[in-house]
């Protein structure tokens, strides 16, 4: 019998990455990173940065692991997510600087050491430390899309509200410009008041809020999973500003934790 012979180049299968029907727990952190660094070599596109926009984002990602960010999933979807494509290609070349930016009508993308910060507090959930991925997510605040496009890395499903309809019209075209996602089924985006969360889908193994409120609407806290985790600003009247909140549910009810001085936009009600 003989052997097959090795055909060069190699099939487009073994370049680009398994094929759709590989179990997309396989992919490992360490893939993700060398996947992201082939994506963009393969692409060829003019980045506007002068520079090769993945070795940015390493870097970006390198900034992180200084800031004591130590999930490496979330590190692997930060290296992924083309940050400049979210942002008004004015400020592409601030797009990896640890900054927010404007986003437009008044809004702004919060800067990647506090998404990465939220993120990895999500990681932490006793759902997360048991599958090693976020579940299902919800997400309030779509704003540009940008961490919706990192929870799709993390998370089996992604429900997101945005309260601004022309907000929720940029983020559903840029992450329809998103290449395939590592993890979750495609995002279900959605314009409405986030206050009220999206009980259809309910319940949720994590909640994520890029904007503050006074306090943690109620529907959020019945709309979690037990073993899930709610992370999100919230107003503390003590500090005078907002911090970081993390609710954890289990069986016996919930608990609540309180992290770092934040600084979200407003949680608003209604839509515009
Ligand atoms: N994660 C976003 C950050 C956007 S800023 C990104 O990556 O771009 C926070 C967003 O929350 C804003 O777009 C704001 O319009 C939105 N927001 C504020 N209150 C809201 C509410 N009640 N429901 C849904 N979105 C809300």
């Amino acid at each position: 019998m003989s052997r097959p012979t090795r055909r060069f180049p190699l099939p487009l299968a073994k370049l680009h990455g398994p094929a759709p029907s590989t179990p997309r727990t396989l992919l490992r952190p360490q893939r993700l990173l060398q996947q992201a660094a082939l994506d963009a070599a393969r692409r060829h596109q003019p980045t506007g940065l002068g520079l090769d926009s993945a070795a940015v984002r390493a870097r970006m990602v390198e900034r992180l692991r200084a800031e004591r960010i130590d999930d490496e999933r979330v590190l692997a979807a930060f290296a992924a997510v083309e940050r400049h494509r979210f942002v008004d290609s004015a400020l592409a070349n601030q797009a990896y600087e640890d900054t927010s930016l404007p986003i437009g009508q008044g809004q702004t993308i919060s800067k990647p050491s506090v998404v990465a910060r939220m993120l990895a507090l999500a990681m932490g959930s006793e759902f997360a430390r048991r599958h090693g991925h976020l579940g299902r997510v919800l997400e309030i605040g779509t704003g540009c899309g940008y961490q919706t496009a990192l929870l799709m890395r993390l998370a089996r499903s992604v429900v997101s509200i945005e309260r601004m309809r022309p907000l929720a019209e940029r983020a559903k075209d840029n992450l329809a410009a998103q290449p395939d996602a590592a993890l979750s089924s495609p995002p279900h985006l959605l314009h409405g008041d986030g206050r009220l969360g999206h009980a259809p889908r309910a319940p949720y193994d994590a909640i994520i809020a890029a904007a503050g409120g006074e306090h943690l609407p109620a529907a959020w806290i019945e709309q979690l999973a037990a073993g899930g985790r709610l992370v999100a600003p919230t107003h503390d009247a003590a500090l005078g500003s907002q911090r970081l909140v993390v609710l954890d549910k289990d069986g016996a009810g919930v608990h609540r934790r309180e992290f770092d001085a934040v600084h979200f936009v407003a949680l608003k009600s209604g839509v515009e």
